[in-house]
């Protein structure tokens, strides 16, 4: 049974909303209710709820919504505990990597470069980061910056299609996080200094016309590799514990690896996974549990990601240690 079969039993009737990725339908969320709020997609076998943010695949959907145990669940829609060939296959993500165009690589080198000077400029914002237990190195390393005011800027000047309701786009004030994969910038994003818990576009904002890779911090040859979800996070690491691992910072609880960064995660000897343990980094285990045997979750002792453990006190060096020596990995 696919997700389509599922929300058909429990009675919804899914309307088809797009042929993109194989076919997007929504229907009420069978946790918090609505109109159109729940979406999945079969043929990819993935769900999310825009309000309560309930996602995962069929399996975690006969879990939750059915109250099904694991092997129950498994054995209604046909996906046994996996074997290695349908680990590839459950992978269903192969989403083409995208590359920024050259005018929003330029555009985007631009601002960072201005967001970095006027960081070092303001007070107030060096403390923001310093906060977060970032060295003054470890600023300069990864080009953090610093968005005072939002700015409006062309879509077209960016080399991004305009749309007809769309011709600008507004950058908020923020953090200023760039994303760079040698010396080509590839990603940029803003951790809003303006959010607040209404705003349902979440605390952080991607520049549109980005690449949509996961980036890498650190040296990608070590063997040992911490997951985590935020650039942030993935920084403090690196800062902490660089000798020992190499980081991915997925950018969201339900990103998925693109193909090359798959292959890479296969061939390293041991993951850590330590997503933010809250409910969605709960649901999205389960996914990486069945595609990695090289994985074991190492959740941060104290608070839901490595930032609050560290303002909480603890020392990362330590906790990464541990999972080497917890996955036997001498
Ligand atoms: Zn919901």
């Amino acid at each position: 049974m696919n997700l389509l079969d599922l929300t058909q039993e429990m009675g919804f009737d899914p309307h088809k909303t797009s042929a993109s990725r194989g076919g997007e339908y929504h229907c009420p969320c069978p946790s918090c209710g609505g109109n159109d709020r729940f979406m999945f997609w079969p043929q990819e076998d993935r769900y999310w709820c825009r309000q309560c943010k309930a996602g995962g695949d069929a399996i975690q959907f006969c879990r939750d919504f059915q109250k099904l145990p694991f092997r129950d669940a498994c054995t209604k829609v046909q996906k046994g505990p996996a074997s290695d060939e349908s680990r590839s296959r459950m992978r269903q993500v192969d989403l083409p990597i995208r590359t920024p165009s050259r005018s929003w690589e330029d555009k985007a080198l631009e601002f960072t470069e201005s967001s970095m000077q006027r960081l070092l400029l303001d007070e107030r914002a060096m403390k923001l980061i310093l906060q977060r237990g970032l060295s003054l190195d470890t600023i300069r390393k990864n080009h953090l910056g610093w968005n005072p005011v939002k700015v409006f800027y062309r879509r077209s000047d960016w080399g991004i299609e305009e749309k007809e309701e769309r011709k600008w786009m507004c950058l908020p004030a923020g953090i200023v996080i760039p994303i760079f994969e040698g010396s080509a910038i590839r990603k940029l994003k803003i951790r809003k200094s303006e959010w607040k818990e209404e705003d349902f576009h979440g605390k952080y904002y991607e520049v549109p016309g980005c690449s949509n890779i996961i980036p890498t911090f650190g040296v990608p040859l070590k063997d040992v590799v911490v997951i985590v979800e935020a650039e942030f996070d993935a920084m403090l690491v690196i800062q902490e514990a660089g000798d020992l691992c190499v980081c991915i910072a997925l950018g969201g609880a339900q990103k998925r690896p693109h193909s090359s960064l798959h292959q890479w995660l296969m061939s390293r000897k041991l993951i850590l996974f330590a997503l933010d343990f809250d409910e969605a980094g709960k649901k999205e285990y389960s996914y990486w549990q069945r595609c990695y045997p090289n994985l074991e979750p190492w959740p941060v002792p104290e608070g839901k990601s490595p930032g609050d453990y560290f303002r909480a006190g603890g020392k990362i060096r330590n906790w990464v240690a541990s999972g080497l020596q917890n996955g036997n990995f001498i």
